[in-house]
């Protein structure tokens, strides 16, 4: 049920359209191919003794049997827990346990940290079951689905602490891929995507694989993101609409060149700040280049910029999607004024159920009616929504409010920094400094990047200190861990 009959569906109408295709393996599955594979998975899972509710962990690289196992789990009523396969044992043990998971479906790759995490794990282990295996031939009742019900426990990208497992519903999916297909140019049968961001996270599963099955759209299926790779298969496969995280973009701008994309109608940023050099990187290159806002706990779509609108207001995450609702509020709880700085808070079926087994952390962020999101944006007369920081990482230095994000677009302007991560850190006298940590492009001069900054925003928020490292910390998606850069230069004398 759930959002494996969106796989039935199209089966019946468009048997014979490419559904998903395997870039690891080759393999290109029809509807009706891939309908008939959620449904061995379903089946094989059931043999389990998986029922209704019960949750089924998926550990793997990105893979066409990935998002088979997703929807056979929906198909019998289970519910999907995809777990990060860049954790530790004792963090994937973690999740096991809190998710209370009586199958762990993984692949080879990963065979070596199922095995370490099961031994980390100290409550009943659940059976282990090979990823990649081909299907058999039983078949299993579908469960039908209310909408209420949970269809996958995703958890978020731990950039602040320990991920939490947002409880998303079938009807949370739904509205996700009908605000999707309802957006910007919109998405159909004839479009075709990558899901290259990792499936264990909500971006490449919200934004890339589901509103495209739900559309009756291509599906591509890559185990990694190599940028020369990906640029190639964009041609290859004729993709048309593409969401990445910003780290990804960065990291296709800097290629030598791009293959010519005649088919792509439609490219998306989201999951971080995207700098504004990138956006004006491809808004060059006369792609349709725009920004969207997405969190875990919002399925995860909830505001985007228009093509239309890319060019007059680069930096801001738009307006609503057509479902959501969003406002910015003062901690009073009411709404902030134009040009204020307020919490972004938001309402509408793509709202998650709850964090699992965290009803203090749920009713925290769950109040009113409205999911208060930790991120603080302003918003201009038009309702143009420019967010300026996460809540936790707002700086506070001799009393006044730093928004590090604002600080980063500046320095990703100066030609000598690669890469930067703005956070503050304590200093007897400013309560906190602003600190600039830079990969270098070519030779740096950090008072030089002291002066740039000064030139373009206040003194006050240009950095006061700046340290040259190899390489930032960043998660799995390209996020940067700033919780990591602050214990690391926490107290550290300039
Ligand atoms: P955790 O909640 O575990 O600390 P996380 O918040 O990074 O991790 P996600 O749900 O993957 O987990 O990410 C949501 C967050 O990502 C948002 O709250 C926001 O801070 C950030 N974000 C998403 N899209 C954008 C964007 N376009 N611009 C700026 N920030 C964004
Ligand atoms: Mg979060």
């Amino acid at each position: 049920g759930g959002i494996a009959d969106w796989i039935a569906r199209r089966a019946r109408r468009r048997p014979g359209h490419t559904a998903l295709v395997d870039v690891a393996t080759g393999a290109r599955h029809d509807y009706a191919t891939l309908d008939r594979r959620v449904g061995a998975r379903a089946a094989a899972l059931a043999a389990l003794g998986v029922g209704v509710g019960a949750r089924v962990a998926l550990l793997g690289e990105n893979s066409a049997a990935y998002l088979e196992w997703l929807f056979g789990a929906a198909r019998i009523g289970a519910v999907a827990v995809p777990v990060n396969h860049r954790l530790a044992p004792a963090e994937v043990a973690h999740v096991l346990g809190d998710s209370g998971a009586t199958v762990l479906v993984r692949s080879t790759a990963f065979a070596t940290l199922a095995d370490a995490s099961l031994a980390a794990l100290t409550g009943p282990a659940p059976a282990v079951v090979e990823l990649g295996a081909e299907p058999g031939t039983d078949t299993v009742a579908a469960h039908p689905a209310a909408g209420d019900d949970p269809c996958v426990i995703m958890y978020t990208s731990g950039t602040t602490g320990v991920p939490k497992g947002a409880v998303l519903t079938h009807d949370n999916m739904l509205w996700n891929a009908i605000n999707m297909v309802t957006a910007g140019p919109g998405i159909g049968g004839a479009d075709v995507t990558i899901a290259a961001a990792p499936l264990f996270h909500i971006g490449a599963l919200g934004l890339s694989a589901l509103p495209l099955l739900y559309a009756g759209g291509t599906v591509v299926v890559v185990p990694a993101f190599d940028p020369a790779a990906f640029a190639a298969l964009l041609a290859a496969e004729g993709v048309t609409t593409q969401f990445l995280v910003p780290a990804m973009w960065a990291a296709l701008t800097r290629l030598p060149s791009l293959p010519d994309l005649p088919d792509l109608r439609w490219a998306i940023s989201g999951g971080a700040p995207c700098p504004v050099t990138v956006i004006e990187h491809f808004t060059g290159l006369g792609w349709t280049f725009t920004e969207g806002f997405g969190m875990t706990e919002l399925s995860p779509a909830a505001l985007f910029l228009d093509a239309a609108d890319v060019l007059t207001h680069a930096g801001s995450v738009g307006r609503p999607f057509l479902h959501v609702d969003a406002r910015l509020v003062a901690p009073n709880g009411e709404d902030v004024g134009v040009g204020e700085v307020g919490e972004l808070v938001l309402r509408g079926p793509t709202v998650f159920a709850g964090y699992w087994n965290r009803p203090e952390a749920t009713a925290e962020v769950l109040r009113n009616g409205w999911f208060h999101s930790g991120d603080l944006g302003v918003r201009d007369a038009e309702g143009f929504v420019t967010l300026v920081d996460r809540k936790k990482d707002m700086i506070i230095t001799g009393g006044e409010n730093v928004y590090p994000v604002e600080v980063e677009q500046v320095l990703h302007r100066h030609p000598a920094v690669a890469d930067v991560a703005v956070v503050g850190v304590g200093d007897a006298q400013w309560g906190e400094t602003v600190l600039a940590v830079v990969v270098a492009a070519g030779p740096l001069d950090p008072d030089d990047v002291i002066a740039f900054a000064r030139e373009r925003i206040a003194h006050f928020k240009a950095p006061r200190r700046v340290e040259v490292v190899e390489e930032l910390p960043r998660n799995a998606t390209g996020k940067l861990l700033k919780r990591v850069l602050r214990e690391q230069f926490a107290g550290q004398a300039e």
